[in-house]
């Protein structure tokens, strides 16, 4: 794992401890509050190339750039393999809105998550998409903590319990913003008798990294797993 990132959340790490961060340290936020995964992990910072490259799936409908996207999300997972068990992984995308998707006509996080399973050497992943989005949701930018958890609640449900039953499940999604849709999905997962749920994205804003960016004015250099 790259140096000063929260070893749940992967959210940057400010002062002292993005600079003394040997093995397992947390964001303030996943101290206060444990998550309902195991560990997020991300390709990279949601920016440039990589923001474009999401950009041109989701809102251009270039469906290649997901084999791109799914190759990165492969590396992303690296870090994740050692902490899997050795039953098969299910893979589960987040879910959009039955409409939503039809007017994208696709979930560009089920088609990031089948280049995964395509491209795992191991074989160990299979794709379940047992994830259903109950209603539309408002954006959540803009919105407080609890704001984005209200606005969330209730809005995800497992369609086959019997299939996540006692397994490992790895929730997989585009962008990783607030890691507030993360943590719905993992807890309803979990509810719905999933042993243990990682979070895998392709891209993930890091709050501190755009303050500091902001402040300072500096190109924001970004490694994780790239770096790992
Ligand atoms: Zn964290």
């Amino acid at each position: 794992m790259a140096d000063g990132l929260c070893s749940i959340c992967g959210e940057r790490l400010p002062g002292p401890y993005g600079l003394f961060t040997d093995g397992e340290v947390r964001c303030t936020l996943c101290r206060r509050f444990e998550p309902p995964y195991v560990k997020a992990a991300a390709y990279g910072s949601y920016e440039g190339g990589l923001r474009e490259l999401i950009h041109l799936l989701k809102y251009d409908g270039v469906r290649p750039a997901a084999n791109v996207l799914g190759r990165m999300l492969t590396d992303a997972i690296v870090p994740l393999r050692p902490l899997f068990a050795d039953q098969p992984v299910l893979i589960v995308p987040v879910p959009l809105f039955p409409l939503k998707r039809r007017q994208r006509g696709f979930n560009q996080a089920e088609l990031i998550a089948r280049t995964v399973v395509k491209l795992d050497p191991s074989q160990r992943f299979e794709l379940s998409p047992v994830l259903h989005r109950t209603r539309e949701t408002q954006s959540q930018i803009g919105l407080s903590r609890h704001q984005r958890r209200e606005n969330l609640r209730g809005a995800f449900a497992v369609t086959a319990p019997e299939v996540i039953r006692g397994r490992e499940v790895l929730l997989v999604d585009d962008v990783f913003t607030t890691g507030t849709t993360a943590s719905e999905c993992a807890l309803v997962l979990r509810r719905a008798g999933a042993a243990k749920v990682y979070v895998a994205t392709v891209a993930r804003t890091l709050k501190l990294e755009t303050q500091s960016a902001r402040l300072e004015a500096r190109p924001a250099a970004m490694t994780m797993a790239a770096a790992s």
